[in-house]
Protein backbone atom coordinates (compact mmCIF):
# COMPACT_ATOMS: atom_id res chain seq x y z
CA UNK A 1 0.00 0.00 0.00
CA UNK A 2 1.17 3.56 -0.59
CA UNK A 3 0.92 4.99 2.62
CA UNK A 4 2.12 8.16 4.21
CA UNK A 5 4.97 7.60 6.62
CA UNK A 6 3.67 8.77 9.80
CA UNK A 7 0.52 6.11 9.00
CA UNK A 8 0.75 4.59 11.58
CA UNK A 9 -2.43 1.88 11.57
CA UNK A 10 -5.67 1.91 12.53
CA UNK A 11 -6.87 2.14 16.12
CA UNK A 12 -10.14 0.97 17.36
CA UNK A 13 -12.09 3.31 19.38
CA UNK A 14 -13.57 0.54 21.67
CA UNK A 15 -11.05 -1.95 22.64
CA UNK A 16 -8.49 0.42 21.99
CA UNK A 17 -6.59 -2.75 19.97
CA UNK A 18 -4.19 -1.66 17.07
CA UNK A 19 -4.21 -3.30 13.48
CA UNK A 20 -2.38 -3.23 9.97
CA UNK A 21 -4.44 -0.93 7.31
CA UNK A 22 -3.35 -3.82 5.03
CA UNK A 23 -5.27 -6.78 6.75
CA UNK A 24 -7.91 -4.62 8.74
CA UNK A 25 -9.94 -3.30 5.92
CA UNK A 26 -13.40 -2.05 7.67
CA UNK A 27 -14.74 -2.73 11.42
CA UNK A 28 -12.27 -3.73 14.17
CA UNK A 29 -11.68 -7.65 13.56
CA UNK A 30 -11.52 -8.51 16.96
CA UNK A 31 -15.12 -6.22 18.42
CA UNK A 32 -16.30 -4.97 15.26
CA UNK A 33 -15.94 -1.10 16.75
CA UNK A 34 -15.00 1.82 14.69
CA UNK A 35 -11.11 2.15 13.51
CA UNK A 36 -9.71 4.95 13.48
CA UNK A 37 -6.42 5.82 11.54
CA UNK A 38 -3.61 7.35 14.09
CA UNK A 39 -0.36 8.67 13.17
CA UNK A 40 3.55 9.45 15.32
CA UNK A 41 2.99 12.64 15.43
CA UNK A 42 6.42 13.52 16.77
CA UNK A 43 7.63 11.97 13.28
CA UNK A 44 5.48 14.75 11.55
CA UNK A 45 6.79 18.00 10.72
CA UNK A 46 4.39 20.78 9.63
CA UNK A 47 4.94 24.46 10.31
CA UNK A 48 2.36 27.09 9.53
CA UNK A 49 4.84 28.25 6.83
CA UNK A 50 5.09 25.23 5.02
CA UNK A 51 1.25 24.78 4.73
CA UNK A 52 0.92 28.19 3.65
CA UNK A 53 3.71 28.22 1.17
CA UNK A 54 1.73 25.22 -0.35
CA UNK A 55 -0.86 25.87 -3.23
CA UNK A 56 -4.46 25.98 -2.08
CA UNK A 57 -5.87 23.15 -4.67
CA UNK A 58 -7.22 20.32 -2.51
CA UNK A 59 -7.40 18.94 0.51
CA UNK A 60 -4.32 16.55 -0.43
CA UNK A 61 -2.29 19.67 0.78
CA UNK A 62 -2.51 17.89 4.18
CA UNK A 63 -1.00 14.73 2.92
CA UNK A 64 1.12 14.52 6.54
CA UNK A 65 -1.79 13.79 7.97
CA UNK A 66 -3.45 11.54 5.53
CA UNK A 67 -3.47 7.65 5.05
CA UNK A 68 -2.22 7.54 1.56
CA UNK A 69 0.14 9.56 -0.37
CA UNK A 70 -1.57 12.26 -2.72
CA UNK A 71 0.45 10.26 -5.89
CA UNK A 72 -1.96 7.64 -5.14
CA UNK A 73 -5.55 9.27 -4.56
CA UNK A 74 -8.03 9.02 -6.29
CA UNK A 75 -8.92 13.06 -6.40
CA UNK A 76 -11.11 15.61 -8.23
CA UNK A 77 -9.10 18.36 -6.56
CA UNK A 78 -12.01 17.79 -3.51
CA UNK A 79 -11.54 20.85 -0.83
CA UNK A 80 -10.27 23.83 -0.59
CA UNK A 81 -13.92 25.24 -0.40
CA UNK A 82 -14.26 29.01 -0.04
CA UNK A 83 -14.76 30.49 3.60
CA UNK A 84 -17.23 33.38 2.74
CA UNK A 85 -17.48 35.73 4.98
CA UNK A 86 -21.42 36.51 6.13
CA UNK A 87 -21.46 39.63 7.71
CA UNK A 88 -25.80 40.50 7.66
CA UNK A 89 -26.17 37.14 9.15
CA UNK A 90 -22.98 38.38 12.20
CA UNK A 91 -25.36 41.08 12.53
CA UNK A 92 -28.54 39.23 12.97
CA UNK A 93 -26.83 36.81 15.49
CA UNK A 94 -25.36 39.34 17.57
CA UNK A 95 -21.58 38.01 16.59
CA UNK A 96 -18.55 39.47 15.19
CA UNK A 97 -18.34 37.35 12.51
CA UNK A 98 -20.11 34.63 10.80
CA UNK A 99 -18.55 32.29 7.99
CA UNK A 100 -19.97 29.59 6.07
CA UNK A 101 -17.71 26.94 4.73
CA UNK A 102 -18.94 26.37 1.56
CA UNK A 103 -18.70 22.69 0.88
CA UNK A 104 -21.41 23.04 -1.75
CA UNK A 105 -18.50 23.43 -4.19
CA UNK A 106 -16.93 20.25 -4.24
CA UNK A 107 -16.81 17.81 -7.55
CA UNK A 108 -20.02 16.64 -6.92
CA UNK A 109 -21.67 19.37 -4.73
CA UNK A 110 -20.91 18.14 -1.05
CA UNK A 111 -18.67 17.17 1.63
CA UNK A 112 -19.36 13.70 1.03
CA UNK A 113 -16.41 14.10 -1.68
CA UNK A 114 -13.97 14.51 0.89
CA UNK A 115 -14.63 11.05 2.57
CA UNK A 116 -15.29 9.22 -0.76
CA UNK A 117 -11.85 10.13 -1.94
CA UNK A 118 -10.25 8.36 0.73
CA UNK A 119 -12.70 5.88 1.09
CA UNK A 120 -12.29 4.93 -2.57
CA UNK A 121 -8.63 5.58 -2.78
CA UNK A 122 -8.24 3.01 0.39
CA UNK A 123 -10.44 0.39 -1.75
CA UNK A 124 -7.82 0.61 -4.42
CA UNK A 125 -5.05 -0.27 -2.42
CA UNK A 126 -6.88 -2.86 -0.90
CA UNK A 127 -7.36 -4.12 -4.64
CA UNK A 128 -11.29 -4.07 -4.73
CA UNK A 129 -13.14 -4.28 -7.45
CA UNK A 130 -16.48 -3.20 -6.53
CA UNK A 131 -17.49 -0.70 -4.05
CA UNK A 132 -20.63 -0.38 -2.05
CA UNK A 133 -23.26 1.83 0.39
CA UNK A 134 -26.14 2.28 1.76
CA UNK A 135 -27.10 6.19 1.82
CA UNK A 136 -29.36 8.95 2.05
CA UNK A 137 -28.25 10.31 -1.65
CA UNK A 138 -25.19 12.38 -1.34
CA UNK A 139 -22.88 10.09 -0.62
CA UNK A 140 -24.04 7.45 -2.79
CA UNK A 141 -23.54 10.34 -5.80
CA UNK A 142 -19.92 10.60 -4.68
CA UNK A 143 -19.31 7.20 -4.08
CA UNK A 144 -20.10 6.33 -8.06
CA UNK A 145 -18.31 9.47 -9.13
CA UNK A 146 -15.53 8.28 -7.32
CA UNK A 147 -15.52 4.62 -7.96
CA UNK A 148 -16.15 5.65 -11.60
CA UNK A 149 -12.95 8.11 -11.61
CA UNK A 150 -11.08 5.00 -10.03
CA UNK A 151 -12.78 2.35 -12.79
CA UNK A 152 -14.23 0.33 -9.68
CA UNK A 153 -17.82 -0.47 -10.15
CA UNK A 154 -20.28 0.94 -7.61
CA UNK A 155 -23.67 -0.43 -5.68
CA UNK A 156 -25.65 2.21 -4.41
CA UNK A 157 -28.61 1.37 -2.11
CA UNK A 158 -30.97 4.41 -1.70
CA UNK A 159 -34.04 5.13 0.06
CA UNK A 160 -37.09 6.32 -2.26
CA UNK A 161 -36.96 9.38 -0.41
CA UNK A 162 -33.36 10.66 -1.56
CA UNK A 163 -33.26 13.40 -4.00
CA UNK A 164 -33.86 13.38 -7.94
CA UNK A 165 -30.57 14.90 -8.40
CA UNK A 166 -29.04 12.14 -6.26
CA UNK A 167 -30.26 9.38 -8.02
CA UNK A 168 -30.00 10.91 -12.02
CA UNK A 169 -26.46 11.15 -10.99
CA UNK A 170 -25.30 7.65 -10.00
CA UNK A 171 -26.90 6.86 -12.75
CA UNK A 172 -25.13 9.41 -15.11
CA UNK A 173 -21.47 8.12 -13.14
CA UNK A 174 -23.00 4.37 -14.32
CA UNK A 175 -23.22 3.25 -10.37
CA UNK A 176 -25.56 0.34 -10.28
CA UNK A 177 -28.52 2.14 -8.38
CA UNK A 178 -30.89 0.20 -5.69
CA UNK A 179 -33.78 2.14 -5.10
CA UNK A 180 -35.51 0.90 -1.74
CA UNK A 181 -39.17 2.12 -0.38
CA UNK A 182 -38.73 3.62 3.02
CA UNK A 183 -36.29 5.21 4.62
CA UNK A 184 -32.52 5.48 4.82
CA UNK A 185 -32.62 1.93 7.14
CA UNK A 186 -34.76 0.00 4.48
CA UNK A 187 -32.03 0.98 2.22
CA UNK A 188 -29.43 0.26 4.78
CA UNK A 189 -30.83 -3.12 5.41
CA UNK A 190 -30.81 -3.91 2.01
CA UNK A 191 -27.62 -3.38 1.49
CA UNK A 192 -26.53 -5.62 4.09
CA UNK A 193 -28.44 -8.62 2.46
CA UNK A 194 -26.51 -7.57 -1.00
CA UNK A 195 -23.29 -7.37 1.02
CA UNK A 196 -23.39 -10.84 2.57
CA UNK A 197 -24.18 -12.39 -1.04
CA UNK A 198 -21.06 -10.66 -2.56
CA UNK A 199 -17.68 -11.09 -0.41
CA UNK A 200 -16.26 -9.35 -3.45
CA UNK A 201 -18.01 -6.16 -2.55
CA UNK A 202 -15.81 -3.46 -0.26
CA UNK A 203 -17.94 -1.19 1.69
CA UNK A 204 -17.48 2.69 1.66
CA UNK A 205 -20.30 3.26 4.17
CA UNK A 206 -20.31 5.46 6.69
CA UNK A 207 -18.19 4.33 9.49
CA UNK A 208 -17.73 1.07 7.93
CA UNK A 209 -14.69 2.00 6.32
CA UNK A 210 -12.37 3.84 8.28
CA UNK A 211 -11.73 6.64 6.40
CA UNK A 212 -14.56 8.99 5.61
CA UNK A 213 -14.52 10.55 8.67
CA UNK A 214 -10.44 10.23 8.31
CA UNK A 215 -11.27 12.54 4.74
CA UNK A 216 -13.75 15.01 6.13
CA UNK A 217 -11.60 16.14 9.08
CA UNK A 218 -9.67 18.33 5.98
CA UNK A 219 -12.43 20.55 6.39
CA UNK A 220 -11.38 21.88 9.87
CA UNK A 221 -7.58 22.63 8.69
CA UNK A 222 -8.72 24.34 5.96
CA UNK A 223 -11.43 26.59 7.92
CA UNK A 224 -8.08 27.39 10.56
CA UNK A 225 -5.40 28.67 7.41
CA UNK A 226 -8.43 30.41 6.41
CA UNK A 227 -8.88 32.92 9.16
CA UNK A 228 -5.22 32.90 9.45
CA UNK A 229 -4.83 30.05 12.05
CA UNK A 230 -7.25 32.05 14.28
CA UNK A 231 -9.41 29.14 15.88
CA UNK A 232 -13.10 29.58 15.54
CA UNK A 233 -15.19 30.34 18.80
CA UNK A 234 -17.98 27.83 17.53
CA UNK A 235 -18.26 25.25 14.64
CA UNK A 236 -21.98 24.70 13.81
CA UNK A 237 -22.50 21.35 11.91
CA UNK A 238 -25.60 19.66 10.20
CA UNK A 239 -25.27 16.54 11.84
CA UNK A 240 -26.36 13.16 10.93
CA UNK A 241 -23.91 10.10 11.53
CA UNK A 242 -21.92 12.38 12.61
CA UNK A 243 -19.35 12.04 10.33
CA UNK A 244 -17.84 15.25 9.90
CA UNK A 245 -18.06 16.30 13.32
CA UNK A 246 -15.69 13.68 14.61
CA UNK A 247 -13.53 14.18 12.07
CA UNK A 248 -13.19 18.00 12.48
CA UNK A 249 -13.15 17.59 16.44
CA UNK A 250 -9.98 15.00 15.53
CA UNK A 251 -8.34 17.64 13.41
CA UNK A 252 -8.62 20.06 15.97
CA UNK A 253 -6.91 17.88 18.40
CA UNK A 254 -4.61 17.16 16.09
CA UNK A 255 -3.38 20.78 15.14
CA UNK A 256 -3.51 21.56 18.72
CA UNK A 257 -0.88 18.75 19.20
CA UNK A 258 1.19 20.07 16.20
CA UNK A 259 1.42 23.28 18.53
CA UNK A 260 0.01 24.95 15.10
CA UNK A 261 -2.75 26.38 17.18
CA UNK A 262 -3.59 26.66 20.79
CA UNK A 263 -7.12 25.81 21.54
CA UNK A 264 -10.10 24.08 20.29
CA UNK A 265 -13.79 25.92 18.92
CA UNK A 266 -16.73 24.58 20.74
CA UNK A 267 -18.18 21.92 18.34
CA UNK A 268 -22.24 22.57 17.80
CA UNK A 269 -25.03 19.53 16.67
CA UNK A 270 -27.30 20.62 14.38
CA UNK A 271 -30.65 18.40 14.08
CA UNK A 272 -34.13 18.19 12.92
CA UNK A 273 -36.50 18.14 15.46
CA UNK A 274 -38.23 15.55 13.33
CA UNK A 275 -35.14 12.89 13.66
CA UNK A 276 -32.43 14.35 16.82
CA UNK A 277 -31.31 11.12 18.71
CA UNK A 278 -28.07 13.51 19.30
CA UNK A 279 -29.58 16.37 20.49
CA UNK A 280 -32.17 14.06 22.67
CA UNK A 281 -29.21 12.54 24.34
CA UNK A 282 -27.26 15.50 24.31
CA UNK A 283 -29.92 17.08 26.96
CA UNK A 284 -30.28 13.98 29.11
CA UNK A 285 -26.42 13.92 29.42
CA UNK A 286 -25.80 10.39 28.12
CA UNK A 287 -22.75 8.48 27.05
CA UNK A 288 -25.19 7.39 23.84
CA UNK A 289 -28.30 7.70 21.82
CA UNK A 290 -31.54 6.26 21.61
CA UNK A 291 -32.55 4.81 18.28
CA UNK A 292 -35.34 7.79 16.74
CA UNK A 293 -38.61 6.23 16.84
CA UNK A 294 -40.43 7.73 13.34
CA UNK A 295 -37.93 10.05 11.92
CA UNK A 296 -39.17 12.48 9.71
CA UNK A 297 -37.53 15.81 8.21
CA UNK A 298 -37.61 17.51 4.95
CA UNK A 299 -33.46 17.29 5.78
CA UNK A 300 -32.99 13.72 4.66
CA UNK A 301 -28.56 13.90 4.53
CA UNK A 302 -29.43 14.32 8.07
CA UNK A 303 -32.36 12.12 8.95
CA UNK A 304 -30.12 9.43 10.56
CA UNK A 305 -32.38 7.75 13.46
CA UNK A 306 -29.78 5.56 14.59
CA UNK A 307 -26.45 6.82 14.33
CA UNK A 308 -23.73 4.35 15.70
CA UNK A 309 -20.56 6.88 16.26
CA UNK A 310 -23.35 8.64 18.50
CA UNK A 311 -20.54 8.33 21.76
CA UNK A 312 -17.52 9.74 19.73
CA UNK A 313 -19.72 12.67 18.53
CA UNK A 314 -21.22 13.10 22.21
CA UNK A 315 -17.76 13.49 23.63
CA UNK A 316 -16.75 15.66 20.84
CA UNK A 317 -19.77 18.33 21.96
CA UNK A 318 -19.00 17.99 25.51
CA UNK A 319 -14.88 17.46 25.42
CA UNK A 320 -14.92 20.28 23.59
CA UNK A 321 -17.74 22.89 25.08
CA UNK A 322 -20.03 23.15 22.55
CA UNK A 323 -23.70 21.73 22.39
CA UNK A 324 -26.68 20.22 20.33
CA UNK A 325 -29.72 22.23 19.29
CA UNK A 326 -32.54 21.38 17.11
CA UNK A 327 -34.63 23.09 14.97
CA UNK A 328 -38.18 22.34 12.72
CA UNK A 329 -38.30 21.96 9.01
CA UNK A 330 -39.77 25.19 8.93
CA UNK A 331 -37.28 27.29 10.96
CA UNK A 332 -34.86 24.87 8.35
CA UNK A 333 -36.53 25.95 4.95
CA UNK A 334 -36.50 29.74 6.12
CA UNK A 335 -32.95 29.74 6.64
CA UNK A 336 -31.87 28.52 3.75
CA UNK A 337 -33.93 31.05 2.46
CA UNK A 338 -32.89 33.77 4.32
CA UNK A 339 -29.02 32.87 3.56
CA UNK A 340 -29.75 32.98 -0.12
CA UNK A 341 -31.24 36.18 0.32
CA UNK A 342 -29.12 37.75 2.74
CA UNK A 343 -25.41 36.45 1.64
CA UNK A 344 -26.09 34.90 -1.60
CA UNK A 345 -25.06 31.73 -0.99
CA UNK A 346 -27.22 28.72 -1.69
CA UNK A 347 -27.49 26.30 0.56
CA UNK A 348 -29.27 22.65 0.63
CA UNK A 349 -32.47 21.82 3.08
CA UNK A 350 -30.17 19.24 5.54
CA UNK A 351 -27.28 21.85 5.37
CA UNK A 352 -29.72 24.78 6.17
CA UNK A 353 -30.09 23.20 9.85
CA UNK A 354 -26.82 24.68 10.95
CA UNK A 355 -27.58 28.14 10.02
CA UNK A 356 -31.24 27.54 11.25
CA UNK A 357 -29.31 26.05 15.00
CA UNK A 358 -26.63 28.84 14.87
CA UNK A 359 -30.01 30.65 15.10
CA UNK A 360 -31.22 29.05 18.15
CA UNK A 361 -28.34 28.90 19.48
CA UNK A 362 -27.81 32.84 19.09
CA UNK A 363 -31.09 33.23 20.43
CA UNK A 364 -30.87 31.18 23.61
CA UNK A 365 -27.26 33.18 24.50
CA UNK A 366 -24.94 30.72 23.64
CA UNK A 367 -22.49 33.27 21.67
CA UNK A 368 -20.89 36.08 22.53
CA UNK A 369 -20.74 39.22 20.96
CA UNK A 370 -16.85 38.86 20.18
CA UNK A 371 -17.29 35.28 18.32
CA UNK A 372 -16.27 34.13 15.39
CA UNK A 373 -18.84 31.49 14.28
CA UNK A 374 -18.46 28.77 11.74
CA UNK A 375 -21.32 27.75 9.50
CA UNK A 376 -21.14 24.24 7.59
CA UNK A 377 -22.86 24.33 4.12
CA UNK A 378 -22.05 20.95 3.89
CA UNK A 379 -23.69 20.51 0.05
CA UNK A 380 -25.65 22.73 -2.25
CA UNK A 381 -28.91 23.96 -2.93
CA UNK A 382 -28.77 22.58 -6.39
CA UNK A 383 -29.26 19.15 -4.92
CA UNK A 384 -33.12 19.81 -3.44
CA UNK A 385 -33.84 23.40 -4.95
CA UNK A 386 -37.18 21.94 -5.55
CA UNK A 387 -37.78 21.73 -1.78
CA UNK A 388 -36.53 24.97 -0.90
CA UNK A 389 -38.77 26.83 -3.69
CA UNK A 390 -41.88 24.59 -2.89
CA UNK A 391 -41.53 26.06 0.62
CA UNK A 392 -41.85 29.12 -0.14
CA UNK A 393 -44.27 28.68 -2.89
CA UNK A 394 -46.80 27.65 0.16
CA UNK A 395 -46.25 30.45 1.24
CA UNK A 396 -47.69 32.09 -1.56
CA UNK A 397 -44.25 33.83 -3.10
C1 LIG B 1 -24.39 13.37 4.81
C2 LIG B 1 -24.74 14.80 4.98
C3 LIG B 1 -24.78 15.42 6.24
C4 LIG B 1 -24.55 14.66 7.52
O1 LIG B 1 -23.24 14.21 7.58
P1 LIG B 1 -22.66 13.36 8.78
O2 LIG B 1 -21.22 13.68 8.74
O3 LIG B 1 -22.93 11.94 8.49
O4 LIG B 1 -23.31 13.81 10.03
C5 LIG B 1 -25.00 16.77 6.30
N1 LIG B 1 -25.22 17.50 5.17
C6 LIG B 1 -25.22 16.94 3.93
C7 LIG B 1 -25.47 17.80 2.75
C8 LIG B 1 -24.99 15.58 3.80
O5 LIG B 1 -24.97 15.03 2.57
ZN1 LIG C 1 -12.15 -3.49 18.90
Amino acid sequence: METTPAFEGLRCVDCGETFDPETATHRCPDCEGILDPTYDYDSVELDRDDLESRRFESMWRYEELLPFTCDSAVSMHEGTTPLVECPRLADELGVERVLIKDEGQNPTGTFKDRGQTLAVTAAVQHGASDVALASAGNAGQAASAYAGRAGLDSHVFLPTRSGFTNKAMVNVHGGDMTIVEGRIGDAGAAYEDAMADHDDWYSVKTFETPYRHEGKKTMYYEVVEQLDWEVPDRVVYPTGGGVGLVGMQKAAEEFRDLGLTDDLPAMYAAQAEGCAPVVRAFEEDRDTHEAWDAPDTICGGIEIPDPGASPLILDALRESGGGAVATSDEDILDAAVLVAQHEGIEMGATPAAAASGAWELAQQGEFDEDDTVVVMNTGTANKDADVVRSHLMGKGL
